[in-house]
């Protein structure tokens, strides 16, 4: 497979196109699950995906299945994917990379005379940011059958639509959502390339990561009610402030990931809405999100805990009732180490240097491991900088990534016959 071209200028352009469409004006890229931005860009990352003559199939959440049919079609594919979803005020490198990189990718070794013999397969996921429901990739969860499906259809955006609201709103709505769901080993492997979203590499001046192991997340939201009023009349003693019961839970939260002992536990109260937001009025309501993460799966349930007790003393305390939801406490990925080895001895092969390394930000990828041997590809990103406008990887970091994904994804397509596919 010597003589791969990455169109290195193609690609950048289809990224800048694709960093148009969005909900705020450049160079902000905001796209929200099933919002007018999201499903104009489906349409385009289609297109792309017709253009290369790949065939297409949506499920019921709107995961995109892109497949270059292999020569022996009966083979559990090897697949590669990433999301299109952008939180508010993001910038165009954050999962993006992973898809029209793979896109890249399949058209370079198709140029290149390559055939597959397992299928290969580019799968784009549905909602991997939590923006619209408040739980991170919606779509590799039903996938991997990690959210329940009495859990999805209770799941409401904060204007208390639910999911079928929004299914049916992108065209979605005529096929059941239980069938998303799909069986162990329907691939033979998964690999996602991604920006780092950290500095490590970029520090050691190593142009990929390999990843190991994926940080255990886990997300708490938190209903505060209180008791509002005038702000000049009713005094003190007598207040029930929910803004104050969420401040110091806010603090708690911050405690609580100061003093696991492990640098790698972190903690953020991300959202904090307060009602009814007026300067002369006591604040009746607060609603928090928390994200609470760590790579070992015992110190992070140990915050949680702590988060959890504090919160009912501080509500307790304040005659604030609350109420508690725990969106998600997902358990670590540890990636195949086969996988991983294959990925590095394809840098070894590119003559790119490689570092193995853990992912502290979740990925689809986190699902996928709990279906299928997993693991990504790093490449650096400018000051570790992601999820905000300035986001940046240069193209020729980026052409670094698409090369080792492609010659990985030729490896992984002709790799053993043992795992059959399970149509
Ligand atoms: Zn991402």
């Amino acid at each position: 497979m010597v003589g791969l071209r990455i169109d290195s200028a193609r690609l950048q352009s289809q990224i800048d196109a694709l960093a148009s469409i969005s909900e705020a004006p450049a160079p902000v890229v905001t796209r929200i699950l099933f919002s007018d931005a999201d499903l104009k860009a489906r349409a385009s990352v289609k297109s792309i995906c017709r253009e290369l003559g790949l065939s297409i199939r949506e499920d019921a959440i709107g995961n995109i299945f892109a497949r270059w049919l292999g020569s022996s079609p009966k083979l559990a594919p090897a697949a590669t994917g990433s999301h299109i979803d952008a939180i508010p005020n993001a910038g165009r490198y954050d999962g993006v990379v992973g898809v029209l990189g793979a896109l890249e990718a399949f058209r370079a070794l198709k140029q290149a005379g390559f055939e597959p013999k397992r299928s290969l397969e580019l799968i784009i996921f549905t909602a991997e940011e939590p923006p619209r429901f408040g739980i991170g990739c919606l779509g590799s969860r039903l996938l991997a059958g990690a959210l329940s499906l009495s859990k999805a259809n209770a799941l409401r955006d904060r204007e208390g639509h639910d999911l079928n609201y929004w299914r049916q709103r992108a065209g979605l709505g005529k096929q059941n959502i239980d069938s998303v769901r799909l069986p162990k080993n329907r691939y033979s492997a998964f690999v996602e390339l991604h920006i780092e979203q950290g500095a490590l590499l970029e520090k050691e001046r190593i142009p990929i990561g390999v990843v190991e192991k994926i940080a255990a997340p886990s997300t708490l939201r938190v209903q505060l009610t209180g008791i509002g009023g005038h702000a000049g009349t009713v005094l003190m003693p007598n207040r029930r402030d929910a803004l104050l019961a969420g401040a110091e839970i806010a603090l708690a939260v911050e405690r609580a990931a100061c003093t696991t002992g492990s640098p790698d536990t972190v903690a953020t109260t991300g959202v904090f809405r307060i009602e009814p937001g007026a300067v002369n009025s006591v604040p009746c309501r607060a609603w928090l999100e928390i994200d609470l993460r760590d790579t070992r799966l015992q110190t992070r349930d140990a915050a949680l805990k702590r988060i959890e007790i504090a919160i009912q003393k501080i509500c307790r305390r304040r005659r604030i009732q609350f109420k508690l939801e725990k969106l998600n406490a997902d358990s670590p990925a540890i990636c195949a180490p086969s996988l991983v080895n294959t990925v590095t001895r394809v840098c070894g092969e590119l003559r790119v240097g490689a570092k193995r390394m853990i992912s502290r930000a979740y990925h689809d990828s986190l699902f996928m491991a709990q279906i299928c041997p997993t693991t990504m590809i790093f490449i650096p990103c400018r000051g570790g900088v992601s999820h905000r406008p300035d986001e940046y990887s240069s193209p020729a970091q980026i052409k670094t990534g698409v090369q080792v994904l492609a010659h990985t994804l030729a490896k992984l397509s002709a790799e053993g016959s043992s795992s059959q596919s399970a149509h």
